[in-house]
Order: structure tokens, then sequence, then C-alpha cells
């Protein structure tokens, strides 16, 4: 099947509000534009500069995603056009994609990363530390963000009891957090669900899927 078949099917497959992030890291422009020409307009990567240089060489009415672990330094790359940040996973983060997108007179969606997969990571927030972002007045001081939800990537394992288990506590979390009113937080997305568990995602509540492998093939 090539690459527009996939994406027919795979949009067919899905409810009409759950948005589908192509991602396509590691793949060719050439890949893209495929997509591209079926209609598509939204794709997810997860290198900074990969995505820069993928910006500059394909149609500029794409809207990029910025998926995975974004560091502070790298931000400056993606600051100028990206469409939402998926996975701010630190205050230092959020602070320095505020400042990079004031550099640009832009105001950048972004998601907050939860850290739900049992994992050892250092990756994302637990509830209560978003709870008290949200809570504590500091999302006034950053005029150039806006926060639109939250993301989270389930435990890698065959074990579907467990990927329900973190999808449906990471769905709890954004439906108490949706309920603060906080300045630039304006919650209506929860990004969940990857190649191997969006079906189980989109169950427990997500309305973004983030998939690569079953569009663009497995990477290398
Ligand atoms: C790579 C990646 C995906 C897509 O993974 P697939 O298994 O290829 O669908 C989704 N989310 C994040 C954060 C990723 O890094």
């Amino acid at each position: 099947m090539n690459i527009a078949t996939k994406l027919f099917n795979l949009k067919g497959s899905i409810p009409d509000h759950v948005e589908l992030v192509a991602v396509s890291k590691t793949k060719p422009a050439s890949m893209i534009l495929e997509a591209y020409n079926e209609g598509h307009r939204i794709f997810g990567e997860n290198r900074a500069q990969e995505l820069a240089s993928k910006y500059e060489e394909l149609p500029k009415d794409i809207e990029w995603h910025f998926i995975g672990h974004l560091q502070t330094k790298k931000v400056k790359y993606i600051a100028g056009f990206v469409a939402l940040i998926h996975a701010i996973d630190s205050l230092k983060l959020l602070h320095t994609v505020d400042k990079e997108a004031k550099k640009h007179d832009r105001i950048i969606d972004c998601l907050l990363q939860i850290h739900i997969a049992r994992e050892e990571t250092k990756f994302g927030f637990d509830t209560e530390e978003v709870l008290e972002l949200l809570t504590s007045g500091t999302t006034a001081e950053l005029t150039n963000i806006n926060i639109k939800g939250l993301m989270g990537m389930a435990t890698f394992t065959e074990d579907n009891t467990i990927i329900e288990n973190e999808f449906s506590g990471l769905k709890n979390v954004f439906d108490q957090v949706k309920s603060v009113k906080a300045e630039n937080f304006e919650p209506s997305i929860l990004s969940m669900g990857m190649s191997g568990d969006y079906n189980i995602a989109i169950e427990m509540g997500s309305n973004m899927i983030r998939v690569g492998s079953i569009i663009f093939g497995e990477r290398s």
C-alpha cells in the first residue's frame, strides 16, 4: 500500500473529532509531499534542525507540530513557525518558548506533557505540578504562549490493560485541569496515542493522535 492509501484508510477509521498528526520524523520530504498531495496538512517532527530544514523545503501551509522532548537551546530553530509544541516537560522550557516566541512576535500553542508511563523518565509533569503551575499565576507572565491542553505517552507494552489505565488516568487529569481558570490557558486538546496504541487512546478520550509508522513505514 502506498502512503496515500494508508493515510486514507487511517483517516476513515478514526472519528471526526480526532485530529491526526502524521509523524514524519526521519522520513524524506518526498514522502511528506505524498501525504500533502492527499490533502493532509498536519505533520509531526521530533528534531528541531530536521524540522527547520523541512519547513524551508516544503509548502508553507503545512502545520508543523513538534512532538518529542525539546531541549531549551533548540527552541530558537522552530519558534518562528511551529504551530504546536506537544511536549512541554518543564517550566524552564515553557519560559524559553515564551521568550523565543516574543522575538518573533508570535503566540505559540503548547501542550503540557504529563508523566503517565511506568518507565522511569525525567520528562513530564505530574498532576500536582500542573495544578500548581496553573493556579500560581505564573501563566499570566507567559504572554507569548497559549497552553492548549495535555499530552502523554503510555508505557511501551503488549499489555493493553496497562495502556488503558494510563490513558484513562491522563483523561482524568485533563478533565480536572480543564476547569481551572488561568491566563493563557485554553485547554481543548488531549494528545495521546501512537501507531501501536491510538485505538485505545481514542477510546479513552484522546482527540489528537500522533501516528508515524502506520503511515510512512517503520523507521530504521
Ligand atoms: C515517534 C513518535 C510518535 C509516532 O510513533 P509511531 O509509533 O511511529 O506512530 C508519536 N509521538 C512521539 C512523541 C514520538 O516521538
